[in-house]
């Protein structure tokens, strides 16, 4: 309510020209508002209001507050130097809000500040480049219409009143046409909205909170995590398939929810994933640390701006202690195969410890799980060590050795610097080089840490920092690759100061566009090609002999050994040749037809009650793929939410919902940078991207926002199709 009556008294402040005033109450409604969450959070109360109250906060502070500071601009009713600053403030408030983003509660997370800076920064633009006022109002009126669109609720209030999505954007169109009174209906039924849903879901499920504190950081440990073997003839709600990332996270979720009968099923016998694998010299992640973290678990602890290997793998596996997940995780248990039977409406899993049925499986197996090695002639005959990065075993010794490494991508960059010190020889055999940028990496400072620790929402703010920067690339990527061109220039010149032989310098440079790979950050691995002991071999590998290469220009060179930097078998899913759908076929065939497809890259037609995560298309090219991930998890949460409640067991996505949705990524696909012309793991046999999602991170978060099971077959216990879910549970 005090941050209410705040956004209103700003509101007034600011219409009587008390524009000081007016930025104070401003900055006070977020204050409480904040305050308010964090309360609520603390003794886990959900507020009648909930987003309602914090896009009320928003409305007051820049749906009204602007159009009057506008107001005061156009009749020169206040001096340009308040009014710049106080939109300064607004816009800045706003970002703050988005620092919130990611952590919000599933049904909020429509709320994000970013839209909401939009109208205080073109009303401040427009004073400082001395647009005529008439002009800037213009453009005002599409920031505030920016800022509606994009905060709406849609999904609450369409799912309140059963409204048609289209319903919405004639809303818009009225209040364009005739503010006063459109806007006046609008935020009636907005804030009614509130109360109204916060009472009906109350009594309409058993609804665990949906914000949850995470338990106390669990202190760091190397023991070995006690294995659980699966007993016999066992039934669980959920199987999920893969300890890394994505499985924990899954894992996460459904703990928090109060879900207890699930398994997590692993083939190795630790956690973590492709960074339990990963173990090679220099392994870490490009995606600084604090955005590359579940965003239920910030961790301030972290050392660098971008976290190693190590670092990654002791905070999963603090994650599994502070979730409590070890009674969950089968350690050990290799997925064989699974089934889907109809007349159960169960899946049945083979383990290689095992069997056991579950009501719905999740897999999470990753696309960076099987290592990708080329078939080079008289590969078999080589008598020295081979190696693949992902296999890497931290005894190898290579001291005084001649190595060789295949492949150039992120890996190699990361592990040849580390490893060419050692040796007496290294040839690094080069396809195509990779486009490079500085890797600005440092110690994070005992204050930061500290700071971290007090005031969480530092954090936020820092990670939405890096989130924004690193969505903005999507741009580049997707509609015009020419707003790469600075990244490019930065790469250009990275090379340029770091290679000052010409010849080596033209060999390191790409001819394909940037961002068609995978772009790569690094500081070290060009001064390490520069070094006496390397050479860059460029011509091809023709065969491998006994004790050499034999590179296409028909150099042979004696190696020791060879370490394959040659990426992972991303396009030919091993899990997918381990799965049967509904008519017994494997989808691996299927996909070997289609290339691989999903619905929202997590649900398969032909499926039931399966669910992928980091499936087809899903990963961020230009952002931490966790944000898509998590996305993915609370599709698959709101999907359980969803069949408990309606008395569903069986739900499989319609073949052409999928196919509409395989069609509409298409078509975003077309003309971006990944299908320029150059070769990727990004790209399958057919040279299609099916690993990507083409947009933005935010986009995909609003497809999977709600389990949209109109899209989706269900089945009853008898498995037949229900024509629709009971009424009353219309989600
Ligand atoms: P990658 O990016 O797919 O690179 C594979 C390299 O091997 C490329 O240089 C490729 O050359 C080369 N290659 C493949 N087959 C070859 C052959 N038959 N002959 C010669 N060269 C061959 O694999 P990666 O470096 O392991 O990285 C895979 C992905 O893992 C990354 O893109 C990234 O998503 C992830 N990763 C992330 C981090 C991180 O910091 N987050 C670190 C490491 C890995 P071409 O370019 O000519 O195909």
């Amino acid at each position: 309510m005090t941050a209410l009556l705040l956004g209103f008294s700003a509101a007034l402040l600011a219409a009587r020209g008390e524009l000081a005033w007016a930025a104070a109450c401003v900055l006070g409604s977020f204050a409480m508002d904040g305050l308010d969450g964090a309360l609520a959070r603390k003794f886990g109360v959900t507020s009648p209001f909930g987003a309602q109250l914090d896009s009320l906060a928003d409305l007051c502070g820049f749906g009204v507050a602007t159009p009057l500071l506008a107001y005061h601009w156009m009749n020169d009713a206040a001096p340009q130097y308040l009014i710049v600053p106080t939109c300064a403030i607004l816009a800045a408030s706003a970002m703050i809000r988005l620092a919130r983003f990611n952590v919000q509660p599933k049904d909020t997370r429509y709320f994000s500040g970013l839209p909401a800076a939009v109208p205080p920064v073109i009303l401040a633009g427009a004073i400082q480049l001395g647009v005529e006022p008439s002009a800037g109002y213009v453009g005002l009126i599409g920031g505030l219409a920016v800022l509606m669109v994009t905060t709406f609720p849609y999904a609450k209030i369409g799912r309140l009143v059963g409204l048609p999505w289209w319903v919405w954007p004639i809303s818009v169109t009225a209040v364009i046409v005739s503010p006063m009174t459109a806007c006046g209906l609008l935020s009636a039924v907005y804030v009614a909205s509130g109360p109204v849903l916060w009472a009906t879901e109350r009594f309409r499920r058993d609804d665990p909170a949906l914000v949850v504190d995470p338990p106390e950081a669990a202190p760091d440990t190397a023991d070995p995590i006690d294995p659980i073997e699966l007993s016999p003839g066992s039934h669980v709600r959920v199987a999920v398939v893969g300890a890394g990332f994505a499985g924990l996270g899954m894992a996460i979720r459904l703990k928090q929810l109060g879900i207890e009968d699930f398994v997590v099923l692993e083939r190795a016998d630790d956690v973590g994933g492709t960074w339990r694998d990963n173990v090679y010299p220099g392994a870490a992640c490009d995606v600084p640390a604090n955005l590359y973290s579940y965003s239920c678990a910030p961790d301030p602890g972290w050392t660098h701006t971008f976290p190693t290997q190590p670092e990654i793998q002791r905070y999963l596996r603090r994650c599994v202690a502070q979730f409590g997940l070890e009674p969950h995780l089968r350690l050990g248990h290799d997925v064989l195969a699974a089934e889907w039977n109809d007349d159960s409406t169960r899946w049945c899993v083979d383990t290689s410890k095992g069997q056991l049925t579950a009501d719905l499986v999740v897999i999470a197996s990753g696309p960076l799980s099987e290592p990708a090695t080329p078939s080079i002639p008289g590969l078999e005959q080589f008598t020295g060590v081979t190696v693949h990065s992902a296999n890497w075993v931290p005894s190898h010794d290579l001291k005084g050795k001649h190595v060789a490494v295949i492949g150039t991508g992120a890996s190699a960059v990361q592990f040849i610097p580390e490893i060419q010190p050692d040796v007496a020889r290294f040839y690094v055999f080069q396809r195509t080089p990779p486009w490079v940028i500085p890797r600005w990496d440092r110690t994070k400072s005992g204050v930061e840490k500290a700071l971290f620790r007090r005031l969480p929402s530092m954090q936020r703010l820092a990670r939405a920092v890096v989130y924004l920067w690193r969505e903005s690339l999507i741009l580049g990527l997707t509609v015009n690759t020419r707003m790469l061109k600075p990244v490019e220039w930065l790469a250009r010149s990275h090379l340029r100061r770091q290679v000052s032989d010409p010849a080596l310098r033209a060999a390191l440079t790409p001819d394909y566009a940037l961002g068609c790979k995978r772009l790569i950050l690094s500081n070290d691995y060009f001064p390490a090609i520069t070094r006496d002991n390397v050479e860059l071999v460029t011509s091809g590998i023709d065969e491998v002999r006994r004790h050499s290469i034999v590179s296409a220009d028909r150099t042979e060179r004696v190696v020791d050994m060879i370490i394959f930097g040659t990426g992972f078998e991303s396009a030919h899913s091993p899990i997918a040749g381990r799965l049967r759908g509904r008519n017994g076929r494997l989808l691996a065939d299927i996909w070997h037809d289609t290339g691989a497809e999903a619905y929202l890259g997590t649900a398969i037609a032909g499926y039931p009650n399966l669910f992928m995560l980091l499936g087809p298309n899903t990963i961020s090219g230009q952002n931490s793929t966790l944000l898509t991930m998590e996305a993915q998890v609370e599709y698959v949460i709101d999907a359980l939410r969803f069949m408990d409640q309606a008395g569903v067991a069986a739900v499989e996505v319609r073949a052409e919902a999928q196919a509409s949705f395989v069609v509409d990524v298409r078509r975003k696909m077309t003309g971006t940078v990944w299908l320029s012309g150059c070769r990727s793991w990004y790209l399958d046999d057919r040279g299609r991207n099916t690993t990507l999602w083409p947009g933005f991170t935010r986009s995909f978060r609003q497809r999977t926002g709600r389990f949209d099971h109109e899209s989706y077959v269900l089945r009853g216990r008898d498995s037949k199709p229900l024509d629709s879910p009971p009424a009353e549970t219309a989600h």
